[in-house]
């Protein structure tokens, strides 16, 4: 077997001293290591920052070993509403070593700016035609309205805008266009929405006038269909249609009423304002003594026992105002239709008369609510019919509120303005002594001269003056 000698190498104590020496100060390197502090960024090293945006340093951070933290901030400051670039430090000393740490920030214009479209981004034009433009806007941060600025290339199918800023941010926006027609004709009715007609007499068409977007004359495709029979008694309607050439369709509807007519040699006693005590309840007394059925349109003056002796006496009741003042009632559909609803609860109250009847403050022709709201009464005539009231006018002023204030003048003014050959539908005011006075000789006249005397319904074809506003 063979024996190999393997010699030991001895270690000199110099080089023992070496190691211990150099592991000792690694121990001791690595131990103060332990106590550097740690510095860190808060933000990035490079930063960008939107010219007159405003700018807070988040600083850098110094932790130490026993999780300590502390936050510095830099002494250089940032003037943000001046395009520049700026070099940051952050300096942090402890007992033994200084720190620095620095950082670059440019401040910049890096805003787009912003380009606004009048219309939709999707327009649609009639194919028989252009495209007309909307218009548009460019507003920059930095350059304000740069409008003029803004390029517009038209293609087939669409439009580009482009704009760029004196920072050189760019801007576009795409504007789609399609040559089709979408909108529908606009039909409106000539004349009235609600025609009454006497039973046989013929109705009379007043057509539509309809206008489009796209199409000059349409007259030609208007179709009228209406379902009248004038011999019978009932509630109608005619039908308007209309297509443009895109076959885009509108509608619009005509309601007929066709009624008995009213008799001729008929008259129609109407008292507003009341009631009033002394005046209305003799009013009373003298058509329960003549055995002649009147019209009262009310107000909230007067004892409810009038109100309730007109229903019981078998008079008809209306509804004329609460508070008959023109500036509040015809201001607004709401003032008229809030002093409305309060005669209206009175009258069902007292009466248990659900009344669809209603007169006009100044009748509907009068020209006062101009003063307090253009067009109203061409309003406020359509959404009581909607609403399923009727109102009524008169042909005969009895002028017991202008010149007529005594019964002579009064008896006078009505015995000379009826006539056999209409029916007759006077207005009174039962809040009038001199009215009062005058209605049984009236009464007498008519009578005697063969009349005969009705009241009003909501089925009686309904006395109705031009509207003047
Ligand atoms: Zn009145």
């Amino acid at each position: 077997m063979l024996k190999k000698k393997i010699k030991k190498r001895r270690v000199s104590k110099s080089e023992y001293f070496i190691n211990i020496t150099v592991t000792l100060v690694l121990i001791l390197f690595a131990f103060a290591l332990l106590f550097v502090p740690r510095v860190t960024l808060n933000a990035p090293l490079k930063e960008i920052i939107n010219i007159n945006s405003s700018y807070t340093d988040k600083g850098i951070t110094i932790s130490d070993i026993l999780g300590n933290k502390r936050i510095v901030k830099p002494l250089d400051k940032i003037n943000t509403n001046k395009n520049r670039d700026y070099n940051i430090n952050y300096t942090y000393k402890d007992n033994i070593f200084t720190y620095h740490i620095s950082k670059k920030i440019s401040v910049k214009d890096i805003e787009k700016p912003k380009i606004k479209l009048n219309g939709n981004l999707k327009e649609y034009y009639c194919p028989n035609g252009e495209y007309k433009e909307q218009g548009f806007s460019a507003y920059d941060n930095v350059d304000k309205d740069i409008t003029d600025k803004v390029k517009v290339k038209k293609e087939k199918d669409k439009i580009i805008y482009r704009v760029l800023d004196s920072s050189g941010n760019k801007s576009e926006v795409v504007r789609k266009l399609i040559a089709k027609d979408v909108d529908s004709p606009s039909i409106t009715l000539n004349g009235d929405d609600n025609i009454f007609l006497n039973l046989n007499e013929p109705y009379i068409e007043d057509n539509v006038t309809i206008s489009d977007n796209c199409d000059n004359d349409l007259t030609s495709n208007i179709k009228i269909t209406n379902d009248i029979d004038n011999t019978k008694v009932g509630d109608y309607r005619v039908t308007y249609e209309v297509s443009d050439s895109s076959n885009n369709k509108s509608k619009i509807v005509r309601n007929v009423k066709v009624r008995e007519p009213l008799k001729t040699n008929t008259i129609y006693l109407t008292f507003d304002d009341g009631p009033r005590d002394g005046t209305t309840d003799v009013i009373l007394d003298i058509l329960k003594e003549k055995g002649v059925k009147a019209t009262f349109f009310v107000t909230m003056n007067g004892n409810d026992s009038l109100i309730k002796r007109i229903v019981d006496e078998g008079h008809s009741i209306g509804i004329h105002t609460a508070s008959h003042k023109y500036d509040i009632i015809y201001a607004s559909k709401d003032n008229y239709f809030n002093d409305l609803e309060q005669v209206h609860k009175r009258i069902y109250d007292i009466t248990g008369v659900d009344s669809k009847l209603i007169r006009f403050p100044g009748g509907s022709s009068n020209t006062i609510s101009k003063k307090y709201s253009e067009g109203i009464m061409s309003t406020l005539t359509k959404e009581v019919l909607n609403k399923g009231y009727q109102y009524y006018d008169w042909n005969v002023d009895s002028g017991d509120a202008s010149f007529a204030t005594n019964p002579y003048k009064l008896y006078n003014s009505v015995v000379n303005s009826i006539s056999h050959d209409k029916y007759n539908v006077i207005l009174m005011h039962d809040t009038k002594t001199y009215t009062r006075d005058a209605l049984s000789s009236i009464i007498d006249y008519c009578l005697s001269n063969g009349y005969s005397f009705d009241s009003l319904d909501i089925d009686t074809m309904p006395i109705r003056q031009r509207l003047n506003n």
